[in-house]
């Protein structure tokens, strides 16, 4: 039998037969895999704690025909405090459905690793601006898995001026000249602009210092949105909507 020992990430962790996990873990030496828990959901199981979502543990592993299966497994670190809040469980959620619904199986991306507990680490101590994080692990985790949005001025002319527009179509930007009239694209003011590069580089502890205006958040916002949902077929991300329905519920009148 083959067996592995590799630190790991609970991305999601579902009721499996009549008392096991079946869980999605983001290994640091295999990737995205997929592993069954046994007896997890017992009353008594020492496994219980190691496999909820928002863990980071040690796992002994072994690898079966379709499957691997939990052997040991200790946490190392649990971000269980975002179980607390409703809106970091939510962006909590979302950034490990991301990771789970675009990273493919089996291929080991430590930076990804590294990505998600940092973010995961923000959230749980409050750093820094929650939306704006969440538009920073959207570009830097797709610019890590190689989907980099042709933002490096009018993809038609060149100007690097703007103000621009987001084609998703074309995959890249158009200045105000350029844009074709049929898809007029989405708007992305010289601020955002700026924004949306910035965050291709800062590091998060500039992150969390960055402030920055509403109307440019909600560009932004717009933007990935729309970049993402392209990667993100055939289907919306449930956690996606469970935002949408926060917001709402926070701001009624809007
Ligand atoms: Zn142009």
């Amino acid at each position: 039998m083959k067996y592995l020992q590799t630190r790991a990430l609970v991305l999601s962790s579902r009721p499996f037969g009549e008392t096991d996990r079946l869980l999605t873990l983001l290994a640091w030496d295999e990737g995205k895999i997929y592993a069954k828990a046994p007896g997890a959901r017992r009353v008594k199981s020492k496994l219980a704690a190691t496999v909820e979502l928002f863990t980071c543990g040690s796992f002994l592993l072994y690898k079966g025909r379709t499957l691997f299966t939990v052997s040991q497994a200790q946490v190392e670190t649990s971000f269980r405090e975002l179980l607390v809040h409703v809106e970091d469980y939510a962006r909590g959620l979302y950034f490990a459905e991301l990771v789970e619904r675009l990273l493919p199986e089996g291929e080991p991306n430590p930076a990804v690793f590294q990505l998600l507990v940092n973010a995961w680490s923000m959230l749980r101590e409050g750093k820094g601006d929650r939306e704006l994080l969440t538009r920073f692990f959207e570009l830097r985790f797709l610019l890590l898995l190689g989907f980099r949005p042709h933002c490096d001025g009018c993809i038609f002319c060149g100007d690097r001026n703007g103000p621009f527009y987001w084609n998703t179509a074309a995959g890249g930007i158009f200045c105000e000249s350029c844009r074709p009239a049929q898809q007029p694209g989405i708007s992305l003011s010289r601020g955002t602009y700026a924004l949306l590069k910035n965050l291709q580089r800062v590091s998060e502890r500039e992150l969390a210092t960055l402030r920055v205006q509403q109307a440019q958040q909600k560009e932004l916002a717009d933007f990935t949105g729309r970049f993402l949902q392209y990667w993100t077929e055939p289907g919306p991300l449930k956690s996606l909507s469970f935002m949408a329905e926060l917001r709402g519920r926070q701001s009624p009148g809007e």
